[in-house]
């Protein structure tokens, strides 16, 4: 026959689930006044020969006490362990999770490649403020007021003297303030128009060069445009028509053969053949006249290009706004 504490405490102890549980039932029997503690505590009180058997039975049971909970607590952890494996169980064998690895934006690739052709024709780069005096951006590019060529550009104007810049042909006059020639640079950067459909967008990004020396001539105005875009297209065909433009003189707008239908006339040629990418020209007296150069001491040649433009034919993309709506599937595929 067991004694009745003995069961209670086993019945108790198979019940339990936790190492906190456990430690309640050891303060519960054998703590300071635990069950079994304050029964030894009271063996002062019973007759000598009663006292000697009651002791040894309560000392029997609080060893078997404090093994059982020894054990039960050995059993507790290693259960705790082997659960704690189950959950962090991480199977090596199993494919990793995709991910994709971030890029360059189209534009931004198109503008990196023109910058480092330009570099390799030892063209360095020039920057300036988006937001521009009408004098840089108009008057000392031989474009006064009341010039009609204005209405050529649709203009964001800030203050009657201050415009977010229609193209990136003012560096060429602040750094012409600043530097004597011989010049060479180009300078990439936003320009903004009122102008918004399927080839116009409000911003966009154009580069301008620039090269100014004794004795520059049409003719390293070709040369150097020639190899600029067979470096960008490779050997296409090339041709340079008769243009206006304020600042040059003469000027000329340079078309390559269409790249979409090699030359038979497609929708994007407008059935001509041609594509238009350039504009460019002799940089006219005037513009080294503001710039403060000694009259007929230079020549040199400009050139401009829609960067957003060239890499919708390089890409063949036909809706300039796709490039600044973000979506990244459009991005996924540069
Ligand atoms: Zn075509």
């Amino acid at each position: 026959m067991q004694d009745p504490l003995k069961q209670s405490f086993l019945k108790e102890i198979d019940e339990i689930k936790s190492i906190q549980e456990l430690i309640n039932i050891k303060a519960k029997y054998i703590g300071k006044k635990g069950v079994v503690t304050e029964r030894i505590k009271n063996l002062g009180r019973l007759p000598s020969d009663e006292r000697r058997s009651q002791g040894k039975i309560l000392n029997e049971i609080k060893d078997f006490i404090e093994e059982t909970i020894k054990n039960k607590e050995k059993e507790l952890k290693q259960k705790e362990i082997s659960e704690s494996l189950k959950k962090e169980f991480i199977d090596i064998t199993l494919p990793g999770k995709d991910f994709y690895f971030g890029g360059s934006h189209p534009v931004n690739k198109t503008l990196l490649e023109i910058i480092d052709i330009f570099k390799e024709l030892g063209f360095t780069v020039e920057e300036g403020p988006e937001v521009e005096l009408d004098y840089y951006n108009f008057e000392a590019l031989n474009i006064p007021k009341d010039h009609p060529a204005r209405d050529m550009q649709d203009t964001f104007y800030v203050s009657e003297d201050v415009v977010l810049r229609t193209h990136t042909s003012p560096v060429q006059v602040r750094v012409m303030e600043k530097k004597e020639p011989p010049l060479r640079f180009i300078s990439p950067g936003k320009v903004y128009r009122c102008d918004s459909d399927i080839s116009h967008t409000p911003m966009f990004h154009q580069v301008e060069g620039l090269m100014v020396d004794e004795e520059v001539s049409f003719s390293h105005l070709k040369g150097v445009l020639v190899y600029f875009l067979r470096r960008l297209f490779g050997d296409i065909p090339i041709r340079f028509r008769p243009s206006f433009f304020p600042f040059t003189e003469p000027s000329t707008e340079i078309d390559i053969g269409c790249i979409i239908c090699g030359g038979k006339g497609c929708r994007v040629c407008k059935g001509t053949g041609w594509l238009e990418v350039l504009g460019a020209g002799m940089v006219h007296p005037n513009v080294f006249k503001f710039a403060g150069y000694t009259e007929g001491k230079y020549r040199g040649f400009a050139f401009g290009m829609g960067v957003e433009r060239l890499t919708m034919l390089k890409y063949r993309i036909d809706d300039i706004r796709l490039f600044f709506e973000n979506d990244i599937r459009f991005l996924r595929q540069f």
